[in-house]
């Protein structure tokens, strides 16, 4: 009788570790993407024929004779560019200001609420991770912190969208980014900036938006006559660096930017004005340009003359040229609040790219800009940016070879976000 029982529970223990393999086996179904043609980031080369193994979300394996089993999942994209998820290190996706009637950052100060901006950023945040965006950097104009919600929506999976890093509100001078608010309005642009004036009130601004959730610190300096001073900023940086994050900087030219690089900011968001001493400056402290590029197109949706536009246009080509000429560290970074006329954000945002073409820099450095480079700012370097074994799995493919034209990124048809399908349209060939 004994005996018995004790065979039972042998029975019984076996079938449990069938029961055990049969659910580990299903576990163990990976995700193989068939690359006809991938981008190496690192190298900056195309290589073709490539298998990359999926498991668990990340990637496993990358090579031309990676092996798999006829129960992993297949995707074919032999036919395409297989690219890193893309990035984009300057995007306010809770804002959009009329076309041609921008009046002001505080013109929807008073007709827009914190809710309206979050759900216009969820939007946005989808449009851009269907579009091959799978990493952003917003950086503040969100109204009561709208963004932060717009994570929380994605991380609840009410919504889908890339990672975001995200500032919380930027840090600014008395006023912010705003002009000629009338005193009994004061304080109006507190809904969008801290202010924070000498060392101790930017330690405070600090800690309050990464309490808000923030992790990347944003800061306005020269849009005031009293821009920050080395001080200033490098209060940021070492209060910032207690919590692991990095410091960004709106910031054109002259001293304010040099301000900036000696105070150890990360990068310079902009820097249209940046002179080549500057720029030589910042390759040797290593300070990278998020240069928004924005084109003629871009800035006449503002309201300004086609010439203006044009003439703007012209001194960022020039800015760009010079930076790459130097080899300042660049990321990509677009800063469209308006969307053009007929156009989403997604293909506003892609406007950016001809400014770059308009510069002649090559396709493929465009691209590392897009990923290696931009994952190296955002501090995401070991596990985003490239297609490498243990990295996650954000990857997109597009149509056409983007290094040799890289309009091609506006034809992604595959997304792929921390190895889950977010979007897989058959290949049509023209
Ligand atoms: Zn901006």
């Amino acid at each position: 009788m004994k005996l018995h029982n004790s065979n039972n529970t042998y029975i019984l223990f076996a079938l449990f570790l069938v029961f055990i393999a049969a659910s580990s086996a299903s576990l163990a179904q990976n995700t193989v993407i068939r690359a006809g043609h991938l981008f190496d980031a690192r190298s900056g080369k195309v290589l073709d024929n490539q298998i990359i193994l999926v498991k668990n979300g990340r990637i496993a394996e990358v090579g031309p004779s990676v092996k798999y089993t006829p129960a992993d999942t297949v995707i074919d994209l032999s036919n395409s560019w297989v690219l890193p998820g893309l990035m984009d290190c300057h995007v306010h996706i809770t804002s959009n200001y009329p076309y041609r009637k921008y009046n002001g950052i505080a013109g929807i100060y008073a007709t827009e609420s914190t809710a309206l901006r979050a759900l216009r950023g969820a939007a946005n945040a989808k449009q851009l991770l269907e579009g091959g965006f799978t990493t952003i950097k917003d950086i503040g104009n969100d109204a009561e912190y709208a963004t932060g919600d717009v994570i929380k929506a994605i991380r609840a999976g009410w919504t889908v969208g890339p990672t975001i890093f995200y500032s919380g509100k930027i840090i600014a001078p008395y006023g912010g980014q705003t002009q000629s608010i009338n005193s009994e309005h004061e304080g109006l642009w507190k809904m969008e900036y801290i202010d924070a004036d000498g060392p101790d009130e930017i330690r405070k601004a600090v800690r309050k938006n990464i309490y808000h959730g923030a992790n990347v610190i944003k800061m306005v300096s020269d849009d005031h006559p009293a821009y920050y001073g080395v001080e200033d900023i490098k209060m940021a940086v070492d209060e910032a660096k207690k919590a692991g994050m990095k410091v960004t900087v709106h910031v054109m030219g002259g001293e304010a930017a040099r301000n900036v690089i000696m105070g150890g900011a990360a990068a310079i968001e902009h820097g249209f004005q940046l002179d080549d001493e500057l720029l030589r400056l910042m390759k040797e402290k290593g300070t990278f340009l998020v240069g928004t590029d924005l084109s003629a197109e871009n800035f006449y949706g503002y309201g300004g003359t086609l010439e203006n536009s044009k003439a703007t246009e012209a001194m960022i080509v020039d800015r760009l040229k010079r930076a790459y000429r130097i080899g300042t560290k660049m990321a990509f970074g677009t800063d469209v609040i308006i969307d053009i006329e007929g156009m989403n954000r997604l293909q506003s945002n892609l406007k950016v790219l001809q400014t770059w073409k308009k510069a002649e820099i090559p396709a493929a450095y465009i691209l590392q800009t897009m990923t290696i480079h931009a994952a190296e700012l955002l501090g995401t370097e070991k596990s985003r940016g490239a297609i490498e074994p243990n990295f996650l799995a954000d990857i997109v493919a597009v149509r056409a070879d983007p290094t040799k034209d890289i309009d091609a990124v506006g034809g992604v048809h595959f997304v792929m976000k921390n190895g889950k399908v977010v979007r897989n349209e058959p290949l049509v060939k023209p």
